[in-house]
């Protein structure tokens, strides 16, 4: 049996142990080994973890494995796990079992996302250098050489805008980036987003419009949140037609803040919508690349969001627009009290209240 020493450890650890006696039998187990669905029955439910204990029992060696086992035992999804086995007392053996699926989800998506990177990052290089041998043969024709210049300037924007994002995402992506929480008024967030997008919107007549509540303050990182509506306003105004219209509406509940950046464009087709956040996903890549698109816009909005404790949502209809929501949690300040121009639902008093697009950044102060 185990004594009570070995048994008092036991109910301390985290980690998956299950001790089975020469029958077979399970004799202890932690919290873990259950919620792993490592026992069934009374016994080891899995019957490779059953073999490495037979072969540990016949020499007394100890066994280490990597080994993929079904969570449950109609289940489909697999546990990636490494278990360690030996022999405890006379008739006892140890299963230690760690959970490294998550772990391995990790390593994949790093290396995906490497190899993804990668890949981008070839298709700007590749055509650098292929506009650089042009303008080499071309160096007695002036209009080829400015010609193969432009498209070169196009290209380095490419990468240079493919290198900015790359950073940003890694940065957005550590958990606990969010180190120095301040007060943040949204209208100042979006009207610097805007502020960095007229240009873009002016290039294809596009009209911004900026309605909604005012006055309305979020806890988080200036910087960061002026990106994430910054990039749905870029996406807004890249996938719609010259001369429509691009309305960034915030509204403001008890407890939360949307920012909405609604579009007349193109919109994405219902079995898309999720798949837009994934990195380097783009509805259709020729089109993102003519726009510059480097497919990372929105997960970087979506981990800004998440930092922030919020989220992102679409709504989209092909051919009519699409809707990105960012829902943040609302900070409650006392100046919410005090300030009679404070936070208020202009849309549910009348007519919203749009502010010219070119108004310059309200001042810090
Ligand atoms: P990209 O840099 O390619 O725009 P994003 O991550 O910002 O990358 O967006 C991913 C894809 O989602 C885009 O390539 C595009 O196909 C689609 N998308 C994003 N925003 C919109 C929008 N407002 N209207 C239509 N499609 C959009």
């Amino acid at each position: 049996m185990v004594d009570d020493g070995v048994a008092r450890v036991l109910s301390v650890l985290r980690s998956a142990v299950v001790i089975v006696d020469a029958s077979g039998a399970v004799v202890r187990t932690t919290a873990a080994a259950h919620a792993l669905g490592l026992v069934r029955d009374g016994a080891l439910a899995h019957a490779s973890i059953r073999d490495l204990v037979v072969r540990v029992r016949q020499d007394g060696a100890i066994r280490d494995a990597e080994l993929d086992l079904p969570r449950g035992p109609m289940s489909k999804v697999m546990l990636r796990v490494s278990v360690r086995v030996a022999a405890m007392a006379p008739d006892l053996v140890c299963v230690l079992v760690d959970d490294l699926t998550q772990a391995r989800r990790l390593e994949a998506i790093r290396r995906d996302f490497v190899v993804n990177v990668s890949h981008e990052l070839k298709t700007p290089v590749g055509a650098l250098t292929l506009l650089a041998e042009a303008v080499e043969s071309a160096a007695d024709e002036p209009d080829e050489v400015r010609r193969f210049a432009t498209r070169m300037q196009s290209e380095t924007t490419r990468l240079s805008r493919l290198v900015h994002e790359v950073i940003e995402l890694s940065r957005v992506q550590v958990a606990g980036a969010l180190e120095d929480l301040v007060i943040v008024d949204v209208d100042e967030v979006v009207a610097e987003a805007i502020d960095c997008e007229v240009t873009a919107a002016d290039a294809k007549r596009v009209r911004l419009d900026l309605g909604g509540a005012r006055g309305v303050r979020v806890s988080g990182d200036r910087s960061m949140l002026v990106t994430a509506v910054r990039n749905l306003v870029d996406n807004a105004i890249a996938y719609s037609a010259d001369g429509t219209a691009v309305k960034v509406a915030v509204r403001a509940g008890d407890d939360v803040v949307e920012i909405a950046v609604v579009d007349e464009g193109i919109g994405i087709p219902a079995d898309l919508q999720e798949r837009v956040f994934e990195r380097f996903f783009r509805v259709d890549p020729a089109r993102s690349r003519d726009t510059g698109g480097t497919g990372l816009g929105l997960s970087i909005v979506k981990h800004v969001a998440a930092d922030h404790g919020g989220d992102v949502t679409v709504w989209s209809q092909l051919g009519r627009g699409s809707t990105f929501t960012i829902r943040l949690p609302r900070a409650q300040t006392p100046g919410d009290d005090e300030n009679p121009d404070g936070a208020e639902e202009v849309g549910s008093a009348g007519a919203p209240r749009p502010r010219p697009v070119d108004d310059p950044p309200r001042s810090e102060a």
